[in-house]
């Protein structure tokens, strides 16, 4: 619940189970080769436990289930409604699980327990229960053809899916691909990221407790390079659904253009522009920025990390941003009143420090944090870090670094701030702050990415499709339109006599 302490939540860590074996076939099971790796707690660095480490062997066995499974049609061919009680059921199991999950992700991720139970768990909760909840609702088409025939244009499942997500969110991300990958009726096949495999593990075991079939559902921890590559470069894998870096989304692309052409979409990374007008309510704007960036350390693929700010309020707009950054300093993710953990590791923490070093060579002005604190936990907790006068040509300005640092540059109208905003290879989000209903309007529709606030951050919810423009990606997650990455356009022409 809500209102427990860190006391509470502490107590509840030491008696959880952790369990690190994939999910094969309706069961928990250690690899083939019977090899392991650890699995580390990024708050203090401790071992959590060791985790099935599954290869080519296991993602055969596995691809052949689902294979199997698909055909036979106890899934596929299932009536949707039956299939939606099975998902409801499932998301009912999760929120009776809530508290477990939470702590699983927050032990597994550094993120903090407020998140995890506020944010993550009921997403993945949401997303199951709406998809569940919508599929016996989509009706297939009769087109308007002539008046001696009858077409039919109906949505068929793939067959068996592959998806790949990511560390930053990862219970989120794997709601978001299994719940409408599911009920459209494919087999699938997760290979959660090596960092973060826990709650994928914890969710499969309860949709099987749900009633979905054993076989639909396989979740295989393992290595990105081989046993992802092997899932996507492999002949009996219809679909891919991806979450995470433009780089490996790249290959991905490679991949399936390599094998078999399997539909492949995704999500991936971004360098979001929050753009701030002299007209706006400065107040929710700033305390907006901020959690726009600090929010998940910044660890977010549509944090908005390039705060874009009038000319004429910037010094005062930065004052007001710093002031709310002070309420983001890292804590215990356990601690229900932390607001920002560590860093996922030490890899990711460095990367944060070079591009601060970037960033003051490059010439920008840092007005705010910059280090690593809270060295004696045994996690990489970094500030909450604000670089001023940074144009867009920067390297702070165009590259994702993936950490709790804000760029700060100024525009002089509307023109210019579009322009800026536009100058990036991604297009993942955005927002814009006015009071003035022309200028948000006409600002949000120009900026070429998938999601836009106006005097909004990170607004949305299941109803609306979330994805990428440009290099950010294709297909979309959530709502209506995630069935269409899931679904083949079957047509049947029909010729009366
Ligand atoms: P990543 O390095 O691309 O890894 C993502 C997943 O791909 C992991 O499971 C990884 O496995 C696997 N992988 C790595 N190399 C692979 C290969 N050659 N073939 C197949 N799979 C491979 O990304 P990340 O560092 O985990 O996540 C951060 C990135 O995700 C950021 O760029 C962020 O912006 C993006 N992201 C995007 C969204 C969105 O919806 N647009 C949401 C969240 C995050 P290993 O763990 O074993 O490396
Ligand atoms: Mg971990």
């Amino acid at each position: 619940m809500a209102n427990k302490t860190k006391a509470d939540w502490l107590a509840l860590a030491k008696k959880i189970k952790i369990d690190g074996r994939a999910f094969i076939n309706g069961r928990s099971t250690d690899a083939l080769s019977g090899e392991t790796r650890p699995n580390f707690s990024p708050g203090d660095g401790r071992e959590l436990g060791p985790v099935a480490y599954c290869g080519t062997e296991d993602a055969e066995g596995a691809i052949k289930i689902a294979r199997e499974t698909f055909e036979s049609g106890v899934w596929s061919e299932m009536a949707p409604s039956d299939r939606k009680m099975i998902m409801v059921r499932w998301a009912e199991l999760i929120e009776k699980h809530q508290d477990e999950l939470a702590i699983l992700e927050c032990l597994d991720v550094g993120k903090p327990i407020d998140n995890t139970l506020n944010i993550d768990v009921s997403a993945a909760i949401r997303t199951i229960r709406w998809s569940g909840e919508a599929i016996d609702k989509v009706y297939d088409e009769i087109p308007p053809t002539p008046a001696n025939s009858l077409a039919l244009v109906q949505r068929l499942p793939l067959g068996v899916v592959a998806a790949i997500v990511p560390w930053n969110f990862p219970l989120s991300t794997t709601a978001w691909k299994l719940a409408p990958a599911l009920a459209t009726g494919n087999s699938v096949i997760l290979k959660p990221a090596t960092n973060t495999p826990l709650t994928a593990i914890r969710i499969a075991q309860l949709g099987n407790e749900a009633g979905l079939p054993d076989g639909v559902l396989h979740v295989l921890p393992g290595s990105g390079a081989s046993l992802g590559k092997y899932l996507s470069t492999h002949m009996d894998i219809d679909g891919l659904t991806f979450t995470g870096s433009t780089p490996v989304g790249q290959l991905l692309m490679q991949y399936s253009g390599q094998s078999n052409l399997k539909r492949t979409f995704l999500e991936l990374g971004g360098k979001s522009p929050n753009i701030v007008f002299a007209d706006a309510n400065l107040e929710s704007a700033a305390a907006m920025a901020a959690v726009a960036v600090f929010y998940n350390g910044g660890q977010t693929c549509t944090a908005g990390t390039r705060l874009i700010v009038e000319e004429k309020v910037r010094d005062k707009f930065i004052d007001m941003v710093i002031a709310n950054a002070k309420g983001w300093m890292p804590n215990d993710p356990l601690d229900p009143a932390t607001t920002m953990g560590p860093m996922i590791d030490k890899a990711q923490f460095n990367t944060v420090a070079e591009y601060v070093d970037i960033g003051k060579k490059e010439g920008a002005e840092l007005v705010f944090g910059g280090k690593r604190c809270l060295e004696k936990s045994g996690g990489y907790y970094h500030e909450p870090t604000i670089f001023a006068g940074v144009n867009n040509q920067m390297r702070i300005a165009q590259e994702e670094i993936f950490g709790p640092v804000l760029s700060v540059l100024t525009f002089k109208d509307a023109a210019e701030a579009v322009a800026i905003a536009n100058d990036s290879i991604y297009g993942l989000a955005g927002a814009v702050w006015s009071r003035n209903i022309n200028t948000a309007h006409k600002v949000a529709k120009a900026v070429r990415v998938g999601t836009m606030g106006i005097n909004n951050y990170f607004g949305g919810d299941m109803t609306v499709p979330f994805g990428g423009f440009k290099q950010s990606g294709n297909g979309r997650d959530k709502s209506m339109h995630a069935f269409n990455d899931y679904t083949e356009l079957k047509t049947t022409w029909i010729e009366f006599e």
